[in-house]
C-alpha cells in the first residue's frame, strides 16, 4: 500500500468537496451491488444516472420470485451480460439446488445469498454451491449486520449466520466458484481483507454501512490492509441502491447516491496514513470490478 512516487496526490483525494456535496470526478465506474424490486420505474430513474456517471456495468440483484419477464424488462435498459449481470435471490431455508437450475434456465447469471437459516458455511448449502460452481454462476453473499425491517425475514437475520470469515471457508471449499462478499463484512473488515489474501476467488463490495465505521477511524482500514500486498485488488466501490436517488428525508444536500458514495470513499482514503496512488484508486472505482466481471463472463462462456 504505497503511493508510486513521492509526487502529488491523485486529484481524487484532493478535489472533492464534502461540505459542498460534490465528489472529485471519477473517469468511469462499475457498481457491483444494485437492487431491482420489480418496478421498472426505478430503472427509469437509475439508468440515466448510470449514464451520467459513466457507470459501465452493474450487478443487478432481483427480488425473490423474479422471472423471465422481469429479466426481459431489465434487459431493455442495458444488455444482459454486458451492462447488467443479473443475480437471482435464493431461498436459503433449505439447501435445495433446484432453484440454482431454475435461476440458470430463467437466464440469470449469478446467485444472491441472504437470510440463511444456517450459517453460510454449513454443509446444508453444499448442493447449491457445488452446482453453482459447476454452472460457473458467481455467488454474491450479504455479510454482516442486517436491518430487521428490510423485507420480511424468511429465515435467519442475525449476523452470526452471515460472517465474512465463512466466505474464506467457502472460497477454499469451492476454489472455482467466484464469490463476492457484500459490505466488506460489516463490521468485520479485518476478516474480509485477510480472507481475500488467501483466496483469489473472493472479492468484496464496499457498499453498505461499513463506510461509517471507516470514516470514524480511517486507521482501521489502514490496519486491515497493512502488510497485504494485494489489498487494493480485493474490494470495489458499490452503492447497494435501487434508483441511486435518496428519499428526500435522507438526501442531506446530496444530488444522488452515486455522488455521495464516491465522495464518501474519497474522504476516507484522503485520511489514510499512507495515501493510495492513482493505480490503487483506479482499481477501487473500476478496475477490480472490471476484472471480476471479465472472469464471470469467461466462466460462463467456458
Ligand atoms: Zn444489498
Amino acid at each position: 500500500m504505497h503511493r508510486e512516487s513521492g509526487g502529488p496526490l491523485d486529484p481524487r483525494l484532493t478535489d472533492f468537496d464534502w461540505e459542498g456535496r460534490r465528489a472529485a470526478p471519477v473517469e468511469k465506474l462499475i457498481d457491483l451491488h444494485v437492487h431491482y424490486r420489480g418496478d421498472p420505474k426505478t430503472l427509469d430513474i437509475l439508468f440515466p444516472l448510470l449514464d451520467r456517471y459513466r457507470v459501465e456495468c452493474i450487478h443487478l440483484i432481483f427480488d425473490r420470485g423474479a422471472g423471465k419477464d422481469d429479466l426481459r424488462r431489465a434487459g431493455t435498459y442495458g444488455k444482459i451480460g454486458e451492462r447488467i449481470i443479473p443475480f437471482f435471490r435464493l431461498d436459503l431455508r433449505t439447501g435445495d439446488s433446484d432453484q440454482v437450475r431454475r435461476a440458470r434456465d430463467l437466464g440469470f447469471w449469478g446467485l444472491k445469498f441472504i437470510h440463511p437459516r444456517y450459517p453460510y458455511d454449513d454443509r446444508v448449502y453444499d448442493p447449491i454451491l457445488s452446482l453453482a460452481q459447476d454452472y460457473g454462476m458467481p455467488c454474491l453473499f450479504h455479510t454482516g449486520v442486517l436491518g430487521r425491517s428490510e423485507h420480511k425475514i424468511e429465515a435467519g437475520c442475525g449476523m452470526s449466520l452471515m460472517r465474512a470469515d465463512m466466505l474464506d471457508t467457502l472460497a477454499n471449499r469451492y476454489p472455482d466458484l467466484l464469490i463476492q462478499g457484500a459490505h466488506l463484512g460489516n463490521p468485520d473488515v479485518a476478516a474480509a481483507f485477510r480472507a481475500s489474501q488467501c483466496s483469489p476467488n473472493l472479492i468484496w463490495d464496499a457498499s453498505g454501512g461499513i463506510r461509517h465505521l471507516l470514516q470514524g477511524d480511517p486507521r482501521l482500514l489502514y490496519a486491515c490492509m497493512y502488510g497485504l500486498p494485494d489489498a487494493w485488488t480485493c474490494f470495489a466501490w458499490s452503492t447497494d441502491t435501487t434508483t441511486a436517488v435518496f428519499p428526500p428525508e435522507y438526501a442531506d444536500g446530496w444530488p444522488n447516491q452515486i455522488e455521495y458514495q464516491i465522495c464518501y470513499w474519497q474522504r476516507i482514503f484522503a485520511q489514510l496514513p499512507v495515501k493510495p496512488g492513482t493505480a490503487d484508486l483506479d482499481r477501487f472505482f473500476y478496475g477490480n470490478a472490471r476484472a471480476w466481471i471479465d472472469r464471470i463472463v469467461a466462466k460462463r462462456a467456458g
